[in-house]
């Protein structure tokens, strides 16, 4: 690949905060950004050079934008095949579609994770009330049920504590194609966060334990505990056998729960990841940065741990709020988003300590 130089144009398809951050960190490399999103404002355009407003199915659209840039790569992941496939006629697109493809389906991932050695939970392709009853039946209670797509933060999922709430669950998810996962009584979850640059050369972060709230993100910690050290040699193992198979060129991102027989897979995105903002300030080389990196055919850098901890909370509706006492502490790292609306269970932004 031949490099894409500083002075670019990187397309980027999604307009949240990842969007935002992944053109932070193109900027300080002499970057220039292009957003492509539907909203009339997203966050990432306001740090950006332009912004266009389109459709995520726009084939047209995502053409005339594919044109208008150099490289191209994505934060949202919940983006058709085939509009898809019109930007990367355009212009190289990182990371690759497959990559794409795989993880925005559920039960490909799992058998894509499968194939390679690696473990899920217990689960079954769900397509209708029936089929649950019969998964609930093999797998036992509880389970959680998952949409296969358009998932994320715990949206598309329900939980069943016994047999008598499948019809409950199957509403939930509003009779969409799902997977029924068997419920793992984990010890900690943790995330493997991976840069492969187009000459295949892999990076890996160190691991961060990931605390959940109401099945979403609340706060990333390093070092991990125990529970995670004991199982992560194998996680990024997978995680390397994922990317090289995929041909993977930027983050990936695989979630696990650590149990005691070993690290069982949740789930990956091909992109940016949110238990990775912890390296803005806690690593040498950010996942923003290096994201930007391999993308444009650039070396990556090093992902050492810039200090002996690190802790990334987040910011969940109105949590933002309390910015005058974060910036209160000199140590904090404050990051807002500057989303107009205060949402219930919206991610505003997130604090990030460093301990030397
Ligand atoms: P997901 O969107 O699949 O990553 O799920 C969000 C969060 O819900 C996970 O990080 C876990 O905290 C919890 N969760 C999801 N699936 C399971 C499971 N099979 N067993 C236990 N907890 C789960």
């Amino acid at each position: 690949m031949k490099p894409v130089p500083p002075g670019s144009t990187i397309g980027i398809v999604g307009g949240g905060q990842l969007g935002r951050m992944l053109a932070m960190a193109a900027a300080r490399l002499g970057y220039k950004c292009h957003v492509y999103a539907p909203d009339e404002a997203p966050p990432a355009a306001e740090v950006s050079a332009h912004f266009t407003r389109g459709a995520w199915d726009d084939e047209a659209a995502l053409a005339r934008f594919g044109r208008s840039i150099d490289v191209a790569t994505y934060e949202f992941e919940n983006i058709a095949a085939a509009p898809l496939a019109a930007l990367a006629a355009e212009a190289p697109l990182y990371p690759p579609r497959r990559s794409l493809e795989i993880a925005q389906d559920r039960l490909e991932e799992k058998g894509f994770i499968q194939g390679l050695g690696g473990r899920p939970p217990a689960f079954q392709p769900v397509d209708d009330l029936a089929g649950l009853e019969a998964a609930l039946a093999a797998i036992g209670a509880p389970a959680v049920l998952k949409t296969r797509r358009f998932g994320y933060d715990g949206k598309g999922q329900a939980r069943i504590a016994d047999p008598s709430g499948a019809a409950e669950a199957w509403a939930a998810v509003r009779a969409a194609p799902s997977i029924l996962e068997a419920f793992v009584d984990f010890e900690a979850e943790f995330s493997i966060l991976l840069c492969r640059g187009a000459d295949g050369r892999t990076v890996i972060w160190p691991v961060p334990e990931n605390r959940h709230r109401q099945a979403m993100l609340d706060r990333s910690i390093l070092p991990a505990g125990e529970a995670v050290r004991r199982v992560q040699a194998e996680a990024e193992a997978l995680a390397r056998r994922a990317a090289d198979a995929l041909e993977h060129v930027g983050i990936l991102a695989l979630e696990f729960f650590a149990t005691a027989e070993g690290p069982l897979f949740n789930e990956m995105a091909p992109r940016v990841h949110n238990s990775g903002h912890w390296t803005i300030e806690g690593a040498v080389t950010s996942q923003f940065e290096n994201h930007v990196r391999a993308i444009c055919g650039l070396p990556l850098g090093d992902t050492g741990l810039a200090g002996s901890r690190v802790e990334m909370t987040n910011l969940i509706g109105s949590e933002a709020e309390t910015w005058p006492e974060i910036l209160a502490d000199p140590a904090a790292h404050l990051h807002l988003y500057g989303k107009g609306e205060t949402r219930e269970g919206r991610k505003m932004g997130h604090v990030t300590r460093v301990w030397r």
